[in-house]
């Protein structure tokens, strides 16, 4: 397992900096220092849906009155500059180093919230899936590419079968709440539900917006028997 870990490093050593071109030697992130320090971190947050939020530990209006199906978002950043090019080119134009840099800082986030609030890891890590017509137009799954290390790094199972996506949906965007859970409905399936039976599951996205789709998936899995879901995602829309 180390010995993985260590050629995987070795595997992204790259010598300048992916954001500013300056020298990042001996980084792993592929990240200069300055260039870390200036990203949007998402700082005090609701503790269910990480919107931002003035002090950290509350729950947001939005979490007191309509909770959501899965009990915390784990993510390192806000969505904005320059993880607002940095995604959109990991996703759509196959920049797939953005999303080995993405991974390794979720990663980060990840570790240190599981020790921060003595958590214990979940037992699978699940990618939200695309719809297969999505996903071979786009060649990849950006969830899962985010994932996929994420788990090695953890040691833990990660299952992208389990969850399909059965509909293809219109894009979420412009939606009002109302219409987005109404383009999600019957949008997801569980597979194989004995596999999640009783589990803690992470839930893998890149970016969470109004939370609707992981809410949805997180609604589907916790009623074929998982216990409960935790998202992890690269970075919360504010
Ligand atoms: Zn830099
Ligand atoms: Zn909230």
């Amino acid at each position: 397992m180390k010995h993985k870990v260590y050629n995987w490093l070795q595997f992204n050593q790259i010598n300048r900096c992916l954001l500013c071109l300056g020298s990042a030697a001996g980084i792993a992130e592929c990240i200069c220092t300055a260039c870390q320090e200036d990203l949007p971190w998402l700082g005090s947050a609701c503790r269910q849906c990480a919107l931002p939020m003035p002090e950290s530990g509350l729950l947001c209006g939005h979490c007191q009155h309509n909770p959501p199906a899965f009990s915390q978002v784990v993510t390192p950043f806000r969505y904005a500059f320059p993880l607002d090019s940095l995604i959109p080119a990991f996703k759509y134009q196959h920049k797939l180093t953005y999303g080995r840099l993405l991974a390794q800082l979720l990663l980060q986030a990840i570790v240190h919230h599981y020790q921060e609030h003595e958590q214990a890891l979940p037992a699978l890590v699940i990618p939200l899936p695309l719809h297969r017509a999505r996903q071979a137009q786009r060649g990849y799954n950006q969830a899962l590419e985010l994932a996929r290390p994420i788990a090695r790094r953890l040691g833990l199972p990660l299952d992208r079968h389990i969850l399909l996506r059965q509909r293809a949906t219109t894009a979420q965007q412009g939606l009002d709440a109302q219409a987005r859970r109404q383009n999600l409905q019957g949008a997801f399936v569980c597979r194989q539900p004995q596999r999640l039976a009783g589990k803690h599951v992470a839930l893998v996205d890149d970016v969470v917006t109004t939370g609707t789709t992981v809410n949805e998936a997180s609604r589907i899995l916790l009623a074929a028997g998982a216990a409960s879901i935790s998202v992890w995602c690269v970075a919360r829309t504010p």
